[in-house]
């Protein structure tokens, strides 16, 4: 069973820049990067804004020369899954097989409740593949998409879950944003700066995002809006080049679709936090994104307080509500969401992991 001083589970910008920190403090982290490494930067093309990137430069490219990086200093990685985590006691333990006639998706469809019972009747007759010290959680958030034909196919194409990263792509292009939340209207407005025109299609008759951000939606000139509508199709072989809406008259409730050409379709309906392996073990807001002392958020604000020490200062910021279990990127943030937020929260989890382990004296 390898045993570890620390365990970095996810392969996004967060868990490989914890993995470099760590390895060049000298602690030889194991990291878990499941079997489609990289995250959600796998289903970018060009970055631009990330700092220091090379001109052109793809998501795959940039996740890869992270995994290399952290590699060369010493990150034992492992292309596996982790399948079930236990915090009761210390060391923690992490499972990377699965229960006979299990694969992931079948293990991530499980209630909560139903998870729970397994992971501990499972526990019981097979022992952990690795046992932890520390624990830096980085499994990410992923996209909700919306499901619809052409938007598989089309992801890095022209559908974009990213303006803020992707709208400078599409300078003088036929927009189109689905949503109605605060990310919606930021995608929109950070849109507006390059492209022809931007139409918001949002399912209901009223915005949900802050007022202050509707108004500036609703009153710029390059944008419209869909109200009550819904996108069936996402049209387009090689790039998108087109969507097809069906909205509901709200008076006779009879739907009418419609054709409209299109460059860039960019969703905007919300992000869902990968952390289905620890739920019951770490304290979750209700959209289950992970508690920190660093959580953009009144749950964090309101920990952090309880954590001041003798000058004033947050304790391990990273800290989760499991002493010796950290987390960073996505799966804690739902307010930024960049690749360059997620790789300096992991770095963050790194220095917090390294002086808690210093502090608690696990040598090896
Ligand atoms: P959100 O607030 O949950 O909004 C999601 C939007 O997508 C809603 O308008 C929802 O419609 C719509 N939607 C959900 N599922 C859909 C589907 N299947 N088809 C079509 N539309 C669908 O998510 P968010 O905008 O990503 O924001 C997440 C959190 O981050 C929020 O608390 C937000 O305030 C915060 N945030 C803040 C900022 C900022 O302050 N700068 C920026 C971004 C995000 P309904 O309205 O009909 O439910």
């Amino acid at each position: 069973m390898p045993k570890t001083k620390l365990a970095i589970i996810g392969s996004g910008p967060a868990g490989y820049t914890a993995a470099i920190y760590a390895s060049r403090a000298q602690l030889t982290p194991i990291l878990l990067a499941g079997q489609e490494s990289g995250g959600q930067l796998m289903l970018t093309t060009e970055i631009e804004n990330f700092p220091g990137i090379d001109y052109g430069q793809t998501g795959p490219e940039l996740m890869l020369a992270m995994r290399e990086q952290a590699a060369r200093f010493g990150t034992i990685m492992l292309d596996e899954y982790a399948t079930f985590v236990d915090f009761s006691k210390r060391p923690f333990q992490i499972w990377t097989s699965l229960p006979e006639n299990f694969d992931l998706h079948k293990l991530r469809s499980l209630t909560l409740e139903e998870y729970t019972k397994l992971r501990v009747e499972y526990g019981k007759t097979h022992p952990a593949e690795i046992t932890a010290e520390a624990i830096i959680l980085a499994m990410g958030a992923s996209t909700v998409w919306l499901d619809v034909p052409g938007e598989a196919k089309l992801i890095g194409r022209g559908v974009s879950s990213c303006a803020v990263c992707d709208a400078a792509f599409f300078k003088d292009k036929e927009t189109f944003v689905i949503g109605g939340g605060d990310s919606a209207m930021e995608d929109t407005l950070a849109l507006t700066k390059f492209v022809k025109s931007v139409t918001v299609i949002h399912r209901r008759d009223q915005f949900r995002a802050s007022k202050i951000m509707q108004e500036r939606v609703l009153n710029h000139p390059k944008v419209k809006v869909m109200w009550s509508s819904r996108v069936v199709e996402i049209m387009g072989e090689q790039m998108v080049n087109g969507v097809k809406v069906a909205t509901t008259d709200p008076n006779t409730t009879k739907e009418t679709i419609v054709e409209l050409p299109a460059q860039g379709v960019f969703v905007a309906i919300g992000h869902t936090p990968m952390s289905w392996l620890v739920g019951n073990q770490i304290a979750l807001d209700q959209k289950g994104f992970v508690i920190t002392r660093r959580s953009p958020t009144q749950a964090g604000a309101e920990v952090s307080l309880d954590h001041l020490d003798q000058h004033n200062l947050v304790q391990f910021p990273t800290s989760t509500s499991v002493e010796g279990v950290f987390a960073a990127g996505d799966l804690v943030d739902l307010r930024y969401k960049q690749a360059i937020t997620a790789a300096g929260s992991g770095c963050e989890a790194a220095l917090d992991a390294e002086r808690w382990l210093e502090a608690e004296e696990i040598d090896d």
